[in-house]
């Protein structure tokens, strides 16, 4: 698709530009703004409204307001609004990848990919809505019946981080629909204007008024601070940092609130020395270069045998040299910029920091000059244990690798980090390959694969990365609640 300067402007226009309370999209209760830039160019892209403290509440008086009535809405009923939003973001889906590249970066073929990842969650909890029945039984004594329901857990607060402007909401959105919850939604605010499309998409798909409410803000915790405390609402689910992930445990802990943290991750990429190489290599592509490297899922320590290593950088670099780095829109870019300056400059503190500490540099190794905020896919070998960029996510596209000649070794640099989210095992050796599913410390594990995601597979980590998981049979569970009735049965002898 030729993207033209009317065609940018024409979507960007699509996108209300309020805060969405109560099926009434708004300006801020105070009249703030905050302003949506393209990180390619450094131009702001839209000004929307940004909400107050009293507009976040007011969202969630909303989404109270709301509740009893969307509970009871039969769920065939809900299951069907998600079918329809499906189709709705799949026939839009140029409309939805071409905002994303604007307001978040990523080239506009990978924008259409996260449109089918994200839109798939929306056929898959359309699918779990009507699935969710308790049981019924007899007690062991035979004196009582036992009614065990699952119940929606109330309204929630969400939170979505900047990488993934759609898939993300709706790995939080579908199954809270799907499951008969009412939502507050906080959107990342360096890429609200995905999410503003979506909630237009819901309501044109016969979302009820006050279900989704939506306040993009540029204070974060003044916020939600306050949502958090209130006793109506039931549940946080956060996607973002650990850091930030952390500080909403604690206060989410005064009310004892219900929690799924999301959280980051420090992925490391273990390819052994009886591995399909060129396979090996092209999951590297995929786990290293998705998103610019700026998913929780970003390989971010390549763990290669040594009898194998420099075949493998030398093959990845070949593949990394080809990649061409410009705006999004355009129909040759394969890495788009980087989120902002603040980020940039992290990821090349930590390359810089690498090299210092004695590792070398085979492929790029800077911030390309000019507009925007993109860096040169960078490729770093003997990266010595303890340098910063093997301990913290990098999010860029910059692979650290690391050799290892034993497999309790891989094991051991494998696991010797807090995050434990995924890990990539590339092997021929099928029972090597399930061991590392037993002996590594992460919620999910690709094997011979580059990417994990999928809406039909529990998405979540262990260890600092998380709690909880999205999507799969497992991610409606997240807004469903275990009640049970005791039934005495008096004729019982
Ligand atoms: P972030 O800085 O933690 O922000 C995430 C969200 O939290 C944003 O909406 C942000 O709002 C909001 N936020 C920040 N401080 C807050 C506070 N004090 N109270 C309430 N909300 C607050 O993370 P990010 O930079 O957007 O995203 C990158 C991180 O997300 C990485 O660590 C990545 O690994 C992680 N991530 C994890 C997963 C997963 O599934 N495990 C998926 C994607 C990303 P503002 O935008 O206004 O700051």
């Amino acid at each position: 698709m030729a993207i033209t300067a009317e065609l940018e402007t024409e979507v960007l226009d699509k996108v209300p530009t309020g805060i969405l309370i109560g099926g009434t999209w708004r300006d801020a209760s105070e009249g703030d703004t905050l302003d949506v830039e393209d990180p390619a160019t450094g131009q702001i892209l839209k000004t929307i409204a940004s909400a107050s403290r009293e507009d976040g509440v007011a969202a969630l008086d909303a989404a109270v307001a709301a509740q009893e009535n969307w509970a009871k809405t039969p769920a065939r009923e809900r299951g069907e609004i998600l079918r329809r939003a499906f189709e709705l973001v799949t026939e839009r889906a140029d409309e939805f990848a071409l905002l994303m590249t604007l307001e978040m970066g990523k080239p506009f073929a990978e924008a259409k990919g996260e449109v089918t990842y994200g839109a798939e969650f929306l056929r898959w909890f359309s699918e779990e809505a009507v699935r969710t029945s308790g049981r019924y039984s007899t007690s062991p004594d035979g004196k009582s019946r036992l009614l065990v329901n699952k119940k929606p857990v109330g309204p929630c607060l969400l939170i979505t981080p900047w990488n993934f402007p759609l898939a993300m909401a709706t790995r939080k959105i579908a199954p809270a629909i799907a499951a008969g919850c009412t939502m507050v939604l906080k959107p990342a605010t360096l890429t609200p204007l995905t999410s503003l499309l979506f909630a237009a998409v819901l309501e044109e798909a016969g979302l009820p008024a006050g279900v989704l409410n939506i306040i993009q803000t540029k204070n974060a915790g003044k916020v939600t601070g306050p949502l958090i405390k209130d006793d109506r609402l039931r549940k946080l689910s956060f996607t973002g940092s650990t850091e930030v992930g952390r500080s909403l445990l604690a206060d989410a802990s005064e009310k004892v609130l219900r929690t799924s943290m999301e959280l980051g991750g420090n992925a490391p990429f273990l390819v052994f020395e009886d591995a399909d190489i060129d396979a090996a290599v092209q999951g590297a592509m995929l786990a290293k270069l998705r998103n610019m490297g700026e998913a929780c899922t970003a390989a971010n320590r390549f763990i290669v045998h040594e009898s194998v290593a420099d075949e493998f950088a030398s093959r990845f670099a070949e593949k990394m040299r080809a990649l061409q780095t410009a705006r999004g829109t355009e129909e040759h870019s394969t890495v788009g910029p980087l989120i902002d300056q603040k980020s940039r400059d992290k990821v090349h503190s930590l390359v810089s920091d690498a090299l210092e500490d004695g590792a070398k540099c085979v492929l790029g190794g800077k911030p390309v000059e000019g507009k925007g905020y993109f860096y040169e896919p960078t490729i770093l070998t003997d990266v010595p244990a303890g340098s910063r960029i093997l301990q913290q996510e990098i999010f860029g596209p910059v692979a650290p690798i690391v050799r290892f000649s034993t497999e309790d070794e891989a094991v051991a640099l494998a696991n010797n980090t807090e995050y434990g989210l995924v890990a990539y095992v590339f092997t021929r050796d099928l029972n090597r390959g399930l061991r590392m599913g037993e002996r590594l410390d992460t919620g999910m594990l690709g094997l011979n694969a580059g990417v994990v995601s999928n809406a039909a597979a529990p998405f979540g980590g262990v260890k600092q990365s998380g709690l909880g998981r999205e999507g799969g049979s497992e991610g409606i569970e997240e807004y469903l609640y275990t009640q049970y009735v005791g039934i005495a049965d008096p004729t019982a002898s």
